[in-house]
């Protein structure tokens, strides 16, 4: 299965991935996550990527599609790949149509994730993430044990920089006019299947392999 979640940041991209790339026996492929793991080892990628991330503004096509070409090279790609967070625009869907055609592996299928502004608003101001393993909780959606701590790793929940209101903003602007047109490039090219992204996690995931099956 070689599969692109497409939503916008709030929509449970990242939520989904972990039950359909378990489900799959695929590995999750995020570029936020790679940005800020490179972040914390304190890379020149990371240093680079920072600049943008902060603004809630896209990392340049250059170094973004450098770092996912040679991610796709990896030797754990066997039964697929599940790409979260990118592609990001319609040129990085074409990069990404290219590499994939030079490796004589299509795209299966891209699943659309469909939530209403207000509720993105909700989750992403909500949002806590743990400092160690990454996992993603929420204040009232998906709330730890313990206030602040990682139930998976006890490690300290913190709120990423740009889940505050201000960059939150500028992501959805970004969201509308760069990520929003890659929606009909993938229809164009038959892959594209919606589902909607409100409701319980394990409803959504229900729907996306039924969805998935079907296609
Ligand atoms: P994305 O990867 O698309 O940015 P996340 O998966 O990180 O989104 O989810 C954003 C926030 O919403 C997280 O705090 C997560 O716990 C919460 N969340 C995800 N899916 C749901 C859901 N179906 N219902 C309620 N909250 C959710
Ligand atoms: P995410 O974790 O998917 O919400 O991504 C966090 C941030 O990382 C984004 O707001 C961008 O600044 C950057 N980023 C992630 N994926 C991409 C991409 N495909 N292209 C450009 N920037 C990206």
């Amino acid at each position: 299965m070689r599969l692109v979640l497409v939503g916008p940041p709030g929509a449970g991209k990242g939520t989904q991935a972990q039950f359909l790339a378990s489900h799959y026996s695929i590995p999750h492929i995020s570029t936020g996550d790679i940005f800020r793991a490179n972040l914390k080892e304190g890379t020149p990628l990371g240093v680079q990527a920072k600049t943008f991330m902060d603004r809630g503004e896209l990392v340049p096509d250059s170094v973004t599609n450098e770092m996912v070409r040679d991610r796709l090279t990896k030797g754990d790609l066997a039964n697929g790949f599940l790409l979260d967070g990118f592609p990001r625009n319609v040129a990085q869907a074409q990069v990404l149509r290219d590499i994939l055609k030079e490796k004589n592996t299509p795209l299966d299928a891209v699943l659309e994730l469909i939530i209403e502004t207000k509720e993105i608003v909700l989750r992403l101001s909500g949002r806590r993430t743990c400092r160690n393993c990454g996992k993603v909780w929420h204040l009232t959606y998906e709330k730890p044990t313990s206030a602040g701590i990682c139930d998976s790793c006890q490690g300290e929940l913190y709120q990423r920089e740009d889940d505050k209101e201000e960059v939150v903003t500028r992501r959805l602007e970004v969201y509308e006019e760069q990520t929003a047109p890659i929606v009909a490039f993938y229809k164009g090219e038959g892959l594209l299947i919606s589902i909607s992204a409100t409701g319980p996690v394990s409803e959504i995931t229900d729907h996306a392999i039924q969805a998935l099956a079907k296609s």
